[in-house]
């Protein structure tokens, strides 16, 4: 059965984009059939995160009613497949956001998992990723301020008729992990999925376009993000890791036979 989670903040910067390109590369990379959706189409940078800014089709041209959804599904990095959305301005104003349920249900007959990155603030275009998830999941900086902002998306989830499913807390540095947990737990009402650490091999893995997961498997930031996806794929981190290692030996193997013919 399709889970669908749409990531979501008050406030822009949080980290909604890394959470969604590094849990949906670590799903894929557990073997789950996984597609990640860029729904931030005013500001769109989930392409631009993974080398897949100059695609030819986006979600624009599909919302805009030019293209089918077939046309803007590229792969990504760990086999996870993308929709970005556009970086044009003009793109932007010919996309319709009434037209993200119907692209959503043609999705969702196609996979295990669909992430959904949803733009900040409090717009039209925000909030029907809110209403259309099974699950929303609230990205969170250990500020006041990313708090308040996020427990007004919060309502405004159940205001849509969504449901806010848990809390991504991202970029801890010297704070407690414990102490803030709590905090925003009893604040936001909901339970906290994860704590993922300030860490620059995050902004050293952008730069090459790649995801942390991928790049810096074993930092502090990637293992903290393969325990929530883990989560996610309801099995252990142990089990993830099996399934992590098959899945290499698939695609090594795949790879090797490629090569042969
Ligand atoms: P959003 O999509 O919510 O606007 P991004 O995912 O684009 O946020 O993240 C904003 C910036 O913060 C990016 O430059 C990103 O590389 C950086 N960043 C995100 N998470 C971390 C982290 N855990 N450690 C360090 N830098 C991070
Ligand atoms: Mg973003």
């Amino acid at each position: 059965m399709v889970r669908v989670f749409t990531f979501a903040s008050g406030k822009g910067g949080t980290g909604k984009t890394t959470v969604t390109v590094n849990l949906g590369t670590s799903l894929a990379l557990f073997g789950r059939n996984t597609y990640i959706m860029d729904a931030d189409i005013g500001m769109a940078n989930l392409g631009l995160a993974i080398g897949l800014e100059d695609v030819p089709v986006t979600l624009h041209e599909v919302l805009a009613g030019k293209a089918n959804i077939s046309d803007a599904i590229y792969e990504g990095p760990g086999g996870v497949k993308v929709v970005p959305s556009g970086i044009s301005l003009q793109g932007f104003q010919q996309a319709d956001p009434e037209k993200l349920r119907d692209v959503l249900k043609d999705l969702v007959d196609r996979c295990d998992f669909l992430l959904i990155d949803a733009p900040a603030g409090i717009s039209r275009d925000g909030v029907i990723p809110l209403a259309v998830a099974d699950d929303v999941i609230l990205v969170v900086n250990p500020e006041l301020s990313s708090i308040v902002d996020a427990l007004k998306t919060k309502i405004l989830t159940e205001v849509v008729g969504g449901h806010v499913m848990g809390v991504v807390i991202n970029r801890i540095g010297l704070e407690k992990p414990d102490i803030v947990t709590q905090k925003i737990e009893k604040v936001l009402g909901v339970r906290v999925l994860g704590v993922i650490p300030e860490d620059p091999n995050v902004r050293r893995a952008a730069s090459s376009k790649t995801p942390v997961v991928i790049k810096y498997p074993v930092s502090g930031a990637s293992m903290a993000i393969k325990k929530i996806a883990a989560q996610l794929a309801g099995i252990s981190f142990e089990e993830a890791r099996i399934e992590m290692k098959e899945g290499f030996v698939d695609r090594f193997a795949k790879a090797l036979f490629k090569g042969k013919k």
